[in-house]
């Protein structure tokens, strides 16, 4: 059997960025916070809290002490509040999320009604609807748009969760353009993210089986496996080798490996370890 993993399996460049500031953060004097997951997998978290970030869910008032902001980034309240309660803030933000962040200011100044494609409760979605006052749209589904206020809507600047599945977005954008007069869209699909999902378009037709590595809670690994799954129904998506049944891969000739962007490379490396030593 053949082990064919994608190039682009694993950390994407805002991950590393953001584990990077989080280990140096390590030494610094004094508590360090997180708001949540630096990012959305389970072993990486665990690793940044062993070694002395404390994973919060809520701010709550603090002597001193740094939160470290996550790759997804976060609303403009939630800083104006970790700021008010004493932390002193360091972003972790991947730029590519920041650039979101700052299209949809712009735009709301000229004027513009913000739309966003993405997940209703994701981190990143949160983190780009709060950085405005006012309601945004947000559209998760191409069975889910709101045709009677999207009607309304003169002047639209739609933006894109960064993880979202290019060829959804682009059919909910043509959609779109059918019912607003001045639309601004802008692709704010990661390149990283572009680069996974150009790959898993074609390996699930050169594979007889895939098996898809990441956290259930990665909205990108999420986005493989459902891109990998509608072409090869020997799909399966597991976080780790425990996951994995033998029998998935009974005449299987070739299998291919992708992961999220959030899966660490010793999770990789240990599954396709596994893979080897059930044909051996
Ligand atoms: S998936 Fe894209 S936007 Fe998200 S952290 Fe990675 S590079 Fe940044």
């Amino acid at each position: 059997m053949r082990i064919n993993i994608a190039k682009s399996a694993g950390f994407c460049f805002g991950v590393k960025r953001a584990l990077d500031i989080a280990s140096k953060l390590t030494k610094a004097a004094g508590s360090v916070y997180m708001l949540g997951d630096i990012v959305h997998n389970e072993d990486v978290s665990k690793r940044i809290e062993k070694s002395g970030i404390k994973k919060i869910n809520r701010l709550k008032k603090v002597n001193s002490g740094i939160l470290l902001i996550r790759a997804h980034g976060a609303s403009q309240g939630a800083l104006r509040k970790a700021s008010r309660l004493g932390y002193q803030i360091i972003d972790a933000t991947c730029p590519m999320v920041k650039e979101i962040h700052k299209i949809v200011k712009d735009m709301h100044k000229k004027g513009y009604k913000i739309i966003v494609i993405g997940d209703k409760d994701h981190d990143e979605v949160q983190g780009i609807v709060g950085q405005l006052k006012e309601k945004t749209l947000v559209i998760d589904n191409i069975s889910h748009i709101p045709l009677a206020k999207v009607k309304k809507i003169k002047l639209a600047c739609v933006v894109a969760q960064s993880t979202q599945n290019s060829k959804n977005v682009l059919k909910i954008v043509d959609i779109l353009k059918n019912y607003v007069s001045d639309l601004k869209f802008f692709n704010t699909i990661c390149r990283p993210t572009r680069t996974k999902q150009e790959e898993i378009r074609s390996m699930p037709l050169k594979n007889d089986a895939m098996i898809i590595i990441g956290s259930k809670n990665s909205a990108n690994t999420k986005r493989l496996y459902e891109i990998s799954s509608l072409l090869n129904k020997k799909t399966w998506w597991v976080n780790s080798r425990e996951e994995i049944k033998p029998s998935w891969l009974k005449g299987v000739r070739d299998v291919g490996i992708t992961a999220g962007a959030s899966t660490p490379e010793d999770t990789i490396k240990n599954i396709v370890k596994y893979i080897r030593s059930i044909r051996s």
